[in-house]
This record gives structure tokens, sequence and C-alpha cells, in this order.
């Protein structure tokens, strides 16, 4: 299996190019059909195996299909919320290598440092935010940010989310985001409380295993 058998759109083919990604990766195979046709996804993978492709690659051709489609509004259109600084970096980095030919903007804010550069960052329009809950709910709380044309969830390493305590702020997050969306939910390990968090968070999801 190629990246060229997965249905992408040629901005994204050639970022995977200059890439030097040839084959997806078992998740990134498995995932991006299901994601591509608009399902919500339960993805059971560990950090290494391609998850963050897994999910960048398939929302950004969406959005990009939807802008060339009919304009939308300037507000974020998709939420990743994801545990740490470095995991939530990493994910920005990831969409502005997989993304630099779809003109969408990606942001990344976390928690313990100023916030005057993401505010600032924030008013110049984003497609695609990436936050770590205690600083995403501090902004939205302030008025900088709005959840409410957020199009796509994606909640990545939700079992470290809950150890880290953050499992109240990212209920108050999602009870903002509107119920018609799509949802992707990934976790290294599937425990009670995570299936349960997954249950009430996503709509008839596919599962996917690695
Ligand atoms: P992740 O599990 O998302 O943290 O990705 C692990 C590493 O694999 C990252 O450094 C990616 O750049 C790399 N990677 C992801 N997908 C592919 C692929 N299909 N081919 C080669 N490298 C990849």
């Amino acid at each position: 299996m190629l990246f060229q058998d997965l249905n992408l759109i040629e901005p994204i083919l050639k970022a995977l190019e200059t890439e030097g990604y040839t084959q997806p990766t078992p998740i990134q195979e498995q995932s991006i059909p299901i994601i591509l046709q608009r399902r919500d996804l339960l993805g059971c993978a560990q950090t290494g195996t391609g998850k963050t492709a897994a999910f960048s690659i398939p929302l950004l051709q969406l959005l990009y299909q939807e802008r060339t489609q009919h304009k939308e509004p300037k507000a974020i259109k998709a939420l990743i919320l994801t545990p740490t600084r470095e995991l939530a970096i990493q994910i920005d980095e990831s969409l502005a290598a997989y993304g630099r030919h779809t003109g969408l903007k990606h942001l990344v804010i976390f928690g313990g440092v100023s916030q005057n550069p993401q505010t600032d960052a924030l008013k110049k329009g984003v497609d695609i935010l990436v936050a770590t809950p205690g600083r995403l709910l501090d902004l939205v709380s302030q008025g900088f940010i709005h959840l409410n044309h957020i199009k796509f969830l994606i909640l990545d390493e939700a079992d470290r989310m809950l150890d880290m305590g953050f499992v109240n702020d990212v209920k108050k997050i999602i009870a903002r985001v509107p119920a018609k969306r799509q949802t992707l939910f990934f976790s290294a390990t599937m425990p009670n409380e995570i299936q349960q968090l997954a249950d009430t968070i996503l709509n008839n999801p596919e599962k996917v295993e690695v």
C-alpha cells in the first residue's frame, strides 16, 4: 500500500513526498479512509506508530476541500487536544509539514508561557488549533477563543490527559464544542474510564487498533 492509493489530494501527496514518506504505517492505512469518510474514530495506538499523521493528513485534506468548495467563516474549525506542551509542538510541526501546500493556518497554544503571543496569533485567524486543556480553557473564558465553529475535534493521548488530571477540563471544553462534528479519539490504553469518556463523545465510531 502506498499513500497514492489512499485517495489523497495533490497538495498533501506533494508534502508527503518532500517528507520522504512513501508507505503509510498500519494506523495510517486503517485510519485515513475512515476519517475521509467523515466517520468518528476510536484509535488505540502508542506514540511512534505514526498516529499524528494518521489524523493530521485526513484532517488537512477535509478542511482544504471544504475551503475550496465554499467560503468558510474566519473561525477555528478543528481543535486538537493533547496533554503536554511537547506533544502539542510536535503535532503543530506535523501540520506545518503535511499542510505546507494547503494554505491552512494552524496554531499551537500551551500553558507555562506568556499568553500574549498566543492571543496575538489567534487574532490573525486560525483554521486548526492545537492546545493543552488548561491554557485553552483560560483563553476561552477570557473570550480570546470561540469554539462554536468547530467541526473536527481530536483527542490525542486521552489516557495521559486523564492521568494528568485534565478530565474535567476536557469535559468542559467538549461541552462548548458543537455536537454536530467529527470526533477522533486516540489513546494508548483503553481502561474503563477512557472507554466511558469515548462513549460519551464519539458517535458510532469505527475502531482501529495497532
Ligand atoms: P508519531 O507516532 O505520530 O509520533 O510518529 C512517529 C514518527 O514517525 C514521526 O517522527 C513521523 O515523522 C514518522 N512517520 C510517521 N508516518 C510515517 C510514514 N508513513 N513514513 C515514514 N515516517 C513516518
